[in-house]
């Protein structure tokens, strides 16, 4: 793994936690994306090299409605930027992880991701993402 690429926050009111962590951070966040596969609404902000999305359901059967309401609102998952997805699955498959897809799949931010089940990561839901090149 290369560096923690961002950090996955669920959030209630996405128009209202942007300017919540506009000012936490002291910059506007950089763009909004829709994944409707998720249904989930993102926000992304830059710190340095590093990233927090904001998510917010779409519609109540999103697993982020889901989250919430186990949870409340707070930190939903880790992201690990990785050069090589497909490996770094494979390498995690023989270590034990649970993979949540088979396969990867086109995430936000032009990102190919697969997640990891937080019962196999000591509770913290991890994010694999490799840049999409073109
Ligand atoms: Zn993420």
């Amino acid at each position: 793994m290369l560096k923690i690429e961002h950090i996955g926050i669920a959030v209630k009111n996405i128009e209202q936690s942007n300017e919540l962590f506009g000012k936490l951070l002291g910059a506007a966040h950089y763009k909004m994306e829709e994944v409707a596969s998720e249904s989930v609404k993102t926000s992304f902000f830059k710190i340095g090299e590093s990233k927090i999305e904001l998510l917010e359901a779409t519609n109540d059967t999103s697993p982020i409605a889901k989250f919430i309401e186990k949870k409340g609102e707070g930190i939903h998952h880790i992201a690990y930027d990785v050069s090589d997805i497909l490996s770094e699955m494979n390498r995690l498959k023989n270590e034990g992880f649970i993979l949540l897809n088979a396969t990867p799949k086109k995430g936000a931010d032009n990102k190919l991701v697969c997640f990891l089940h937080p019962k196999s990561t000591n509770g913290v839901l991890v994010e694999l993402c490799q840049e999409i090149k073109d």
